[in-house]
């Protein structure tokens, strides 16, 4: 039977809200174990480097750059190693690709709602300095499904570098060899060891906190 699309605006219920708040404190989780793992092992940490640099990062994640958040890329390096390039379902569409038969998507965080003006930002700081605190209290992002690595996903059509070509139009298992080009890491600039450090180690999670400190 074929679910009917509902609208954007579909009540959350309790149960949603944990699911949620459970797929926060996982993904957080993970993070905290993939910070310790880099933090103790520089081998570890260069190569966040160089996924970093191939998956495309940006400092500012409200920015319409391309490219993930340093926190997102690291959040999909701490699900899944190697990683060479991401992109949504239709992002591997548009390339020729698709998810292959099997494959469970990586998360990545979204931010919630708009980003703020400067004129709201200048106001916020102005109240704050009166004594005013934000109501706004909670998370201010969530964790979404949905993004796959390029080694999850397979040609939809001939491949452009290995002319590997699926069997059928519901071929999702016929996969480039291990060699093909487009599992080769993309160039790109790698995040500077200091700033890597610096989030790696705001992602420790507090013993005695239930949560991890949000900027
Ligand atoms: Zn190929």
């Amino acid at each position: 039977m074929a679910t009917k699309k509902r609208g954007r605006h579909r009540p959350v219920t309790p149960a949603m809200k944990d699911r949620s708040a459970a797929s926060r404190t996982a993904a957080r989780e993970a993070l905290h174990a993939y910070a310790v793992l880099c933090l103790n092992d520089p081998a570890e940490l260069e190569q966040f480097r160089d996924i970093a640099a191939s998956l495309g990062w940006k400092l500012d994640p409200a920015s319409a750059d391309p490219g993930y958040s340093l926190q997102n890329a690291l959040l999909l390096a701490a699900q899944r190693r190697p990683l060479t390039y991401c992109g949504g379902f239709n992002f591997w569409i548009s390339q020729g690709r698709c998810v292959a038969e099997g494959q469970t998507s990586l998360v990545t965080f979204r931010r919630i709602g708009r980003k703020k003006s400067d004129e709201e930002k200048v106001r916020e700081k102005e109240l704050a300095e009166e004594g005013w605190q934000s109501s706004k209290r909670g998370p201010r992002y969530y964790v979404k499904k949905g993004t796959y690595d390029v080694a999850q996903t397979v040609p939809r059509e001939r491949c452009p570098h290995c002319s590997t070509a699926p069997a059928g139009e519901d071929d999702r298992t016929t996969q480039c060899p291990p060699d093909c080009a487009v599992f080769a890491p993309r160039p790109g600039s790698k995040p500077p060891r200091v700033i890597v450090v610096e989030l790696l180690q705001a992602q420790l999670l507090d013993a005695d906190e239930d949560e991890v400190g949000e900027e």
